[in-house]
Parts: structure tokens; sequence; C-alpha cells
């Protein structure tokens, strides 16, 4: 039944689909209803459970008559394996390929990361114009930015963004060569390449692609072989009217030790930079990936999440992550109160210095109040806002109790400062303009 079902699905699936995912899967076994499919590497199970399980279930119920559940289970590395998979399929970070010791001339290029696609990339303030140069790469290759030079901070998306391009160019022209790599890998390939003499086939692999997409350039700072031989590697794509995409974590300028033909070359086509995402962005990340991870937010925990200090996109996704497997390991539900205990040691370090004082001195400076104000018990609107604002960033970011912090605003009782912090929980999640203006302090308390 098994090879039935597989005949039957050449005849559905797209060729390059059949080959890439099903022709690698091998029967193993059948237990309690269940066929047993080994595949290679834990990346394949999860591609096919994503993209191919209902196929696949459907293929094989038609062919045994009846209804068929299907369990993936990674085999063995075996020689097999290794000769099925595509070398684009072949999970191999840095860290592992640094054990190899005599890769095959094949291994030169990094899989994409499947999940970094532009589907699943929110475009918003900080990134906008890097996602549009992305994008107008991706749909016209060497016709637009050539090179397409990415940089910014760590953990903003740059990587996500080359892959994207790398997924779209070859869903779109899979004739085309792309190659993904890091710039690390770049030398690591290189070195080993010289080492086994065999230089020519290196650089007929990379002189001889139609799209370079290049991670973290910076690497290459202060090494200078390896900066030759980009330098050629580049010329000879760049003659030939080949994109390349460059990401970085500076302006090419401030690459150090970066030979000035590279720096300049890098300069040519359109240099597109990364900023932090605000409030907003950071809110629209935090629903994606809660829709991707199926780890349901509350909407005042996605707010605190994203008004928290972090201004790097992969902490805020650990954090979700961190929720996630507390609320599920200890069968609780992701609350308010719980993301606050929970995430209370990765906060808690980056506020050591942040005091009482230091924040009612900000808070009334950005309010244009006086520090006595805003421990007086004055009832005035805008004074009473800002002493609720107050009060709250100093739970939220201090290690002061309720009647410590009662007491350095004059006295008050700690049910009025339970108050004051509750009211502002609830006003940040309707009215934006304030959520804004309160993370405007935070930062600066955070400088
Ligand atoms: P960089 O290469 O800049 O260090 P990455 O591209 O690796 O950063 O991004 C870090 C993480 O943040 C990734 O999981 C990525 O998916 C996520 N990420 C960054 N920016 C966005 C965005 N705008 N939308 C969705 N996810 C994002």
């Amino acid at each position: 039944a098994w090879q039935q079902a597989v005949e039957n699905l050449e005849r559905v699936l797209s060729e390059r689909d059949f080959t890439t995912w099903i022709k690698p899967i091998r029967f193993s076994h059948i237990e309690n209803d269940s066929v047993y499919l080994s595949v290679p590497t834990l990346f394949f199970k999860e591609w096919l459970e994503e993209h191919h399980l209902k196929s696949l279930v459907d293929a094989l119920s038609k062919t045994a008559g009846e209804n068929v559940s299907i369990t993936f289970i990674i085999r063995e590395h075996d020689a097999e394996a290794e000769q099925l998979q595509p070398e684009d399929l072949i999970i191999k970070g840095h860290e592992e390929n640094e054990q190899i010791k005599d890769p095959s001339p094949e291994s030169t290029f990094t899989p994409l990361n499947y999940k970094y696609t532009f589907e699943l990339f929110v475009s918003g303030t900080g990134n906008q114009f890097a996602h549009a140069a992305a994008m107008a790469v991706a749909n016209n290759p060497a016709d637009t930015y050539n090179p397409l030079f990415i940089y910014g901070g760590v953990g903003l998306g740059k990587s996500h963004l080359l892959n994207a391009i790398g997924h779209t160019i070859r869903g779109t022209s899979p004739e085309l060569n792309v190659c993904y790599c890091s710039a690390e890998k770049f030398m690591y390939e290189m070195v080993n390449a010289l080492r086994q003499k065999r230089m020519e086939q290196f650089r007929n692999r990379f002189r001889n692609l139609d799209v370079l997409l290049i991670d973290d350039i910076q690497f290459i700072s202060g090494k200078v072989g390896t900066q030759e031989e980009f330098f050629h590697t580049f010329n000879a794509l760049y003659d030939m009217h080949k994109q390349i995409v460059i990401t970085s974590d500076k302006f090419p300028r401030e690459i150090l030790d970066l030979e000035e033909r590279l720096r300049s070359r890098f300069e040519w086509g359109l240099i597109a930079d990364i900023q932090p995402p605000d409030l907003e962005t950071k809110i629209a990340i935090l629903n994606k990936k809660s829709q991707i991870t199926g780890i349901k937010l509350p909407e005042d925990v996605v707010y605190f999440l994203a008004a928290s200090d972090t201004r790097n996109i992969r902490e805020l996704e650990g954090m979700l992550i961190r929720l996630g497997a507390y609320s599920s390991l200890q069968s609780v539900p992701i609350s308010l109160d719980m993301a606050r205990e929970t995430l209370k040691d990765i906060l808690g370090d980056r506020r050591k210095d942040i005091t009482v004082e230091l924040i009612q001195k900000v808070v009334a400076e950005h309010c244009g109040l006086k520090i006595a104000d805003l421990k007086s018990s004055k009832r005035l609107k805008n004074l009473v806002q800002a002493r609720q604002i107050a009060i709250w960033l100093c739970r939220d970011m201090t290690k002061a109790s309720y009647p410590d912090i009662g007491a350095r605003f004059g006295g008050k009782d700690h049910s009025t400062v339970i108050y004051a912090a509750k009211k502002i929980d609830q006003m940040i999640k309707d009215d934006l303009k304030l959520a804004r203006f309160v993370d405007e302090i935070k930062n600066e308390l955070l400088k």
C-alpha cells in the first residue's frame, strides 16, 4: 500500500515537492493502527508535518482502504539519507559543520530556514524600508538594487529577510541557482577547499550562482584571505549581472578592517537599515508569533511583553516561548501576573540600576511636573495620571514592594499603589497614545 500511495502522490504533487519530500521517506512498520515512516532529519519531519501530512494521510488511507494515521520517526544517520537529501535540505548549522572534518564539496550551501518567509515577516516602523527593498529584489533579482546591503542590530530580522528573498526566488524561478550562506560559512568552506586543494571547485561553485545571499558579512573583518576571495566572488557575480544581497550588523563604513575596495562595492547598490521596532510593531510581531506557535497570549500580556525592555525580536520570541513552556509544563494559563513572575529574572537583571527616585525624576521631566507634585495628593487630572504612571513603572521596573512605593510617594497606602498600577495596566491596553508615551519613558529609563 505504501508503494501505491507513493505512486499516487507522484501524480498529485509537483515534481520538485515529490523528489524533495516524498522520495526520501521510507516505510518502517505498522503499530497500533499507525503507519511508521522514517525520515532523514528532524527538520524533514517538521516540514512534512507542516506541509504534506494531509496528502500523505489521504494517499495512504485511499490505498489501504481505511483511515490510517502516520507517525514519522527519524532514522539513524545513514549513507542513503545523505545521498537522498538534496543539498539544500540538509540541516547543518555552523556548530555542526565545524565538526565535519572532511565535508564533501556538495555541502557548501546552507539550507534556507523554512520559517523565515515574507508571509511570516511583520513590516513596521524600523524595518519597512529594508522589507520593501528585500521584496523588490526578490521579485526582480538583479534588476533593481544590486547589491542590496541590509544592516541593523542583532535579532532585528536581517537573516529573516535574507531567507525570505531566497524562498521567493526559489519559488518563482526554480531554475535559478540561489545560495544562502553566512560569511563565516564562506570562510570555513574556503579554508577547507584550500586545505584539500580544491579551490577551483570552490570558485566554480560560488561564481556560478544566480543569487548569492551572504549573512553577517562583518565576520570577515580583519580576515584578509577571505576578503580577497570574497572580492573576486563579488566581482565575478556582479559582472555577470547576478544578484547579491548582504547583511551586516554595521554600516559598511563602520566595519573595521575591511578593505576599501570591498567597502565601496557594498555601497554600489542600495543600503537599507533596520532599526529597532516600535511598540506597535512589537505588538504585531508578538501576535503573529503567537499565531504561529499556538501560544495564546491575553492582550495585557502582549502589551507587557511588547513594552518590556527588549528591543530585539529574538529576545521577544524567547519570552513568548518561555511563557508557553511554563504554562504547559505547570498547567497554568498565561496571565499578566504569571508573565511578570516567570520573566522576573530576565527583566530584573537589566533593571538593577533603576530606582524609585530615578523614575520619579524622569516621569516628572516627561510630564513637565515637579517631583514634589508626584508625591503630593493633589487631584488634578494630568497629575493623577503622571503619578499613576510613575507608580506603575516602579512596580514593574524596581524591586520596591507596594508599601515601599507608597511610602516614597508621600506616604500613600499600599492599596492606593495597587489601584494606580492596575489602572495603568487597563489604560495602556485601550489607549495606544498613552502606551507609546509610557514606552518612551521606559526607554529613557533603560538608556
Ligand atoms: P538578525 O539576523 O537581524 O540577527 P533574525 O533575522 O535572526 O535577526 O531575527 C531574529 C528572530 O526575530 C527570528 O526568529 C525572526 O523570525 C524574528 N523576527 C525579526 N524581525 C521580524 C519581523 N519583522 N517579523 C517577524 N519576525 C521577525
